[in-house]
Order: structure tokens, then C-alpha cells, then sequence
């Protein structure tokens, strides 16, 4: 089923200068980008981002991290395209993480891994209208869609 899910290059992956390999890597997948912008969160923005985290003990330090800096947000749409993106970030601690995913091939850490991705149906439209508005959102045909059904 094509799907619709929401993307986050961190200030981390900002930093380090990997917005453009993120990218690569979800336009090669066959994925199609139909919203991004370029923001530095508010207090408030992180913390409706990461309603459900509060109380761990990981909160406030994710918090501060998320606001660090210039993040990217994006909407990429496809073929199932929740899950898939899930599995081409890699587990959410980077060490867990297969090599040949974006936090298994760029990070080492926890916190710092990089990318956020939507993880169920209810949680990319959620995501998704915490930043985009239904405007801001692209509906356009590829040519080689076809291939990657
Ligand atoms: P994911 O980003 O893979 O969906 P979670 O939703 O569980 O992971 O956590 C949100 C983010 O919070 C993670 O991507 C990571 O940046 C941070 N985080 C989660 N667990 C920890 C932890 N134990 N220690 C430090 N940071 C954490
Ligand atoms: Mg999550």
C-alpha cells in the first residue's frame, strides 16, 4: 500500500553534513520526497515531537539534543513506505544497528542516530501535521512509478 511517512535528518546528521546522503539513499530506494523544510525546533515543537518519551530518564537530554540546531523534515511517500524507512534507518541505538543502514553506517550512539522516522500509520499523520499543512504537501506522478510496484 503506498504509505506517506515523516522524516527528520536530526541536528546530529545536520551537523555532520549528511542531509544529501540521507536523501540519496531514500530517492535511490525509489521513495518519492512530496514535502521538506529546514527548521531549528522549538522547546515546544520537541516536545510534542516526543510526547510519548516523557518521563524517561533519556528526556531532557533528547530534548536539548533536538533543538541543538538546524533539523530537516521531510515526507516521503511510497510503497510501504513506513516500515521501509524504518529498516533503512537501523535500530535506534546506532550499535545495534546493521551495517548498511544510515545509523549502522554513520553513528556510534544512543541519542545521536541521526534521522527519526515515523513509526506506525496513527504516528506519521500525527508527525506529519506537527509540521507540514496540507498545502505544504506535493501530489505529482514519477515516470518510473510503475517499476516499483
Ligand atoms: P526511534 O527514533 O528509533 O523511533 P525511540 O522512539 O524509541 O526511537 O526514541 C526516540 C529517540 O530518543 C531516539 O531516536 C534517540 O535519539 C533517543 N533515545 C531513545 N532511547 C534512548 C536512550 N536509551 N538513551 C538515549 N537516547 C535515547
Ligand atoms: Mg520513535
Amino acid at each position: 500500500m503506498t504509505e506517506r511517512t515523516f522524516v527528520m535528518v536530526k541536528p546530529d546528521g545536520v551537523s555532520r553534513r549528511l542531509i544529501g546522503e540521507c536523501i540519496r539513499r531514500f530517492e535511490q530506494r525509489g521513495l518519492k520526497l512530496v514535502g521538506m523544510k529546514m527548521l531549528t525546533l522549538s522547546r515546544q515543537q520537541a516536545e510534542r515531537h516526543y510526547a510519548e518519551h516523557e518521563g524517561q530518564p533519556y528526556y531532557e537530554g533528547l530534548i536539548a539534543f533536538i533543538v541543538s540546531g538546524p533539523s530537516v523534515q521531510m515526507v516521503w511517500e511510497g510503497e510501504d513506505a513506513i516500515a521501509q524507512v524504518r529498516k533503512m534507518n537501523g535500530a535506534t541505538n546506532s550499535l545495534n544497528a546493521e551495517v548498511g543502514t544510515i545509523r549502522g553506517d554513520f553513528a556510534l550512539s544512543g541519542r545521536r542516530n541521526i534521522v527519526h522516522a515515523s513509526d506506525s500509520p496513527e504516528t506519521a499523520a500525527r508527525e506529519i501535521a506537527l509540521y507540514f499543512k496540507d498545502e505544504e504537501l506535493l501530489h505529482y506522478a514519477m515516470p518510473d512509478e510503475d517499476w516499483l510496484r
